[in-house]
């Protein structure tokens, strides 16, 4: 490993503002960040590049280096998958025009959701969940989760997820999104690069498992998440080795949604392990930020 490599740099890669489902508005999640000594930043919002410029201009101002960053939904093998591009254009028309029918979708998606709950006997809470969602263009299950819990259905969003939103259960769509290969195509497009998110979240065997990752190497991915909100200690340990194995480059990020909800903190990632291939290592140089540490 490259003793330069700057593992020790303070990174997060991936964080929710209200233009998607997390609760902090875009310049005060950069403000929340930069006190919390962020120097490498991207917000990944769901399926919107709303939130960008307002960060980006906030990041700016606190001389925190920023990315474009988006989280996309995909359907792979019948499955919902997350992967987040980073440092694309976020005006390329095919880009901007597939996250628009997402919306629209979405909406739609969160009508029938509604109608899924009102069936099982509560009232509807549609407005309130578009209330819930800072940005009218970005509706998801997390805005109902939160307007149930206002509504004292259930006590707080795990169970709301646990007993209606999640397969199975009555506020649950199944929904098809974009397929991986095209919005993987669309990032690359658009002069990004993409990651696999959260890798150990998925209910897929392990065949499927490894059949994805190398698709998603073959597509020209280049990194997984390894440390992430996302993953337990143990996931973290068992996906540095993996990206090690396969020679993917490694992601760090909080998955900050919300300073109640989350885990970790935006700026306070966990910490990605030794002896993995930074993401950010041919962007510390580029961003003039070079403190690496020998022996890593
Ligand atoms: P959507 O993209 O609208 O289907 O919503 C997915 C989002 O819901 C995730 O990004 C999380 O923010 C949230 N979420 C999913 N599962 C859970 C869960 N079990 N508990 C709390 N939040 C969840
Ligand atoms: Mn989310
Ligand atoms: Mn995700
Ligand atoms: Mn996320």
């Amino acid at each position: 490993m490259n003793a330069m490599v700057p593992h020790d740099l303070n990174v997060d890669l991936h964080m929710h503002s209200t233009a998607s489902d997390g609760t902090v508005a875009p310049g005060d999640l950069v403000d929340r960040a930069a006190s919390n000594g962020l120097q490498i930043m991207a917000l990944t919002d769901h399926d919107t590049l709303d939130g960008l410029p307002r960060a980006r201009q906030a990041a700016a101002d606190h001389g925190i280096r920023f990315m474009n960053g988006v989280e996309i939904s995909v359907s792979w093998g019948g499955e919902t998958l997350h992967m987040v591009g980073l440092d694309f254009d976020a005006d390329h028309p095919g880009l901007v025009a597939q996250l628009k029918q997402v919306s629209v979708s979405r909406f739609e998606r969160g009508r029938a959701m509604d109608a899924g709950l009102v069936a099982s006997g509560l009232p509807s809470v549609f407005d309130e969940a578009m209330a819930y969602a800072g940005n009218p263009n970005l509706l998801g299950r997390a805005h109902f989760a939160r307007a149930l819990v206002a509504r004292g259905v259930c006590s707080h969003m795990q169970a709301v997820f646990d007993r209606y939103l999640t397969p199975g259960h009555p506020g649950y769509v199944a929904h098809e999104w974009t397929s991986l290969a095209k919005a993987m195509a669309l990032v690359h497009e658009a002069g990004g690069f993409t990651v696999l998110a959260h890798p150990a979240r998925y209910r897929i065997n392990a065949t499927a498992h490894w059949a994805l990752l190398q698709e998603f190497m073959s597509l020209g991915g280049r990194a997984i998440e390894v440390a992430t909100g996302s993953h337990s200690q143990d996931e973290t340990r068992r996906y540095q080795r993996l990206s090690v194995e396969m020679g993917l480059m490694a992601s760090r990020g909080s998955d900050f949604h919300c300073p109640k909800e989350s885990r970790y903190d935006v700026g306070q990632a966990p910490v990605l392990p030794c002896g993995t291939w930074p993401v950010w290592a041919g962007y510390a140089e580029r961003f003039g930020l070079t403190a690496g540490v020998a022996g890593h």
